[in-house]
């Protein structure tokens, strides 16, 4: 039976995978086609959420139901969208519409000098590293030094500077890949500094991430600068912002641990702005930063600059979304401009065409947050479909002959299960962990395709 409307949803994240599941959950008949470029689904679950988060990535159950339950989900992995690959043109031939959930990819810059040097870091790509994103398997940090910094005052900063303190122990049962635990197990770093711009009472983390800091088993956290919190008119906050001091708070209080060669630190610094990185023989070995202070509500630097030691600085400062080819592009707020997901140009509406997840609304919220805005974005197609052009080829298996011709073959769902088998069976070894990330492209396709052995040194 042909299906009457096809979709192509661009990335098998959070966004684009609560899309396809509002689109097909309406009895409207529709038949989804979820592509991404990597072999495996789940987007930022799999590579942007924590390894130690392993609540939040159980959400996978969730997002992965659309294709077990055959509703017309399919998911084609390891197919490149875009002119080298899979073309606007083509996507236009064969769907009558088109939903692109392929997030934000890039780090944003902090615009000083010194960002090149080697051991300066985008969160994307540490994050990236640390979550075996094949993409990032070469970043290999130098984590031969005893202080590192994070700058930035969000839930990235907080997820890197936990995972930098953990003990090798508590990270083996997780999904990090071995060649990663391996580099974390031999890590020097023991002392982490968070550096903040602004003050503790506009900070962007969310209370419970910020309380893990402080249960971490042999970590203590201190905070700089301590008068910074009492100065804070607490009456003022709003219920998150009035725990987090409340935390920071109680972290103020405390005495300051003395220092003990078995313990690691997570220093927290408030109202310094960074200037510039220093380097010595193209490598990074701290962070100048000048104290701000507020005047008048805004944001004013003093001139007193200090010099952080680090061999390695990741900044945390969010993410933006790169130009997609045919799509236009807003580059200040880093999304493709839409009204309620419809793409619009000016003012003109592009037909058929859609946004969903950060490339909708920009780098914030939670995995949860993708819920609302994919249903918010099916229903905008889901409306439109009568009005939608017929697409071009009727035939909805011509899209695989189209893909076979391009010379790709794509990873379906049940590849995707092997995959997700093999790293199973890797996590039985390292201890009871739930699965270990291959992240080697060959290894994730081989163990795909049961081609050949499953896990070739990386
Ligand atoms: P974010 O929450 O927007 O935080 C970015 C931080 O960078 C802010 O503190 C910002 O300070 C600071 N910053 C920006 N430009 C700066 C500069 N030039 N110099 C110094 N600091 C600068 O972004 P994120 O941490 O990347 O997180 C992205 C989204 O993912 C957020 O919605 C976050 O909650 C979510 N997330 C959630 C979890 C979780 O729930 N566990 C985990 C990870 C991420 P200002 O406020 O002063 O601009």
């Amino acid at each position: 039976m042909q299906t009457p409307f096809r979709v192509a949803v661009i990335g098998a994240g959070p966004s684009g995978l609560y899309t396809a599941a509002a689109l097909v959950s309406t009895g409207t008949p529709v038949a989804v086609d979820v592509f991404d470029r990597l072999p495996a689904p789940f987007g930022l679950v799999r590579y942007g959420v924590a390894p130690d988060h392993l609540r939040t990535k159980s959400v996978t159950r969730a997002l992965q139901r659309p294709f077990m339950e055959s509703s017309g989900v399919r998911f084609l992995g390891h197919v490149p969208v875009g002119p080298a690959g899979l073309s606007a043109e083509v996507l236009r031939e064969h769907y009558h519409a088109v939903v692109w959930a392929s997030g934000s990819i890039s780090d944003r810059g902090l615009g000083i000098d010194g960002e090149t040097l080697e051991g300066s870091h985008g969160s994307g790509e540490f994050v990236s590293w640390y979550s075996g994103h094949p993409d990032h398997i070469a970043v290999r940090p130098d984590l031969a030094h005893s202080g590192a910094v994070v700058v930035g005052a969000g839930n990235v900063a907080l997820d890197i500077a936990r995972i930098l303190v953990r003990s090798p122990g508590e990270l083996a049962s997780t999904d990090v890949p071995d060649d990663v635990l391996e580099l974390l197990r031999r890590s020097e770093v023991s002392d982490v500094h968070i550096v903040v711009r602004r003050g503790p009472e506009h900070v962007k983390f969310t209370s419970p991430e910020l309380r893990q800091l402080g249960a971490l088993e042999g970590v203590d956290v201190i905070v700089e600068d301590r008068h910074v919190i009492a100065s804070v008119d607490a009456g003022a906050l709003e219920r998150r912002q009035a725990q987090n001091l409340a935390i920071l708070g109680s972290w103020a209080d405390s005495t300051v641990p003395a220092r003990d060669p078995g313990r690691r630190r997570v220093h927290l610094h408030f109202l310094r702005t960074p200037r510039r990185l220093v380097g010595q023989g193209g490598r990074v070995v701290g962070l100048v930063v000048e104290r701000t202070e507020v005047r008048d509500g805004r944001l004013v630097g003093t001139g007193e600059e200090e010099l952080i030691h680090a061999g390695l600085v990741v900044r945390a400062i969010g993410y933006r979304s790169e130009p997609i080819d045919g799509l236009p592009h807003d580059p200040i707020r880093g999304i493709v401009p839409n009204v309620g997901g419809r793409v619009v140009d000016g003012d003109r509406t592009l037909t058929g065409c859609y946004v969903t997840g950060w490339l909708k609304r920009g780098p914030t919220g939670v995995i949860g947050t993708n819920k609302a805005c994919g249903e918010e974005t099916a229903g905008a197609v889901l409306s439109d479909l009568g009005a939608l052009p017929a697409a071009v080829e009727p035939d909805p298996e011509a899209i695989d002959r189209r893909l076979a011709e391009l010379g790709i073959v794509p990873v379906v769902w049940t590849d995707w299960q092997r995959l997700d088998d093999a790293e199973v069976g890797l996590g039985r070894t390292r201890g009871g962990a739930e699965r270990v990330k291959i992240a080697h492209i060959d290894a994730m396709l081989a163990a795909a395709r049961g081609t050949e052995a499953a896990v070739p040194a990386e």
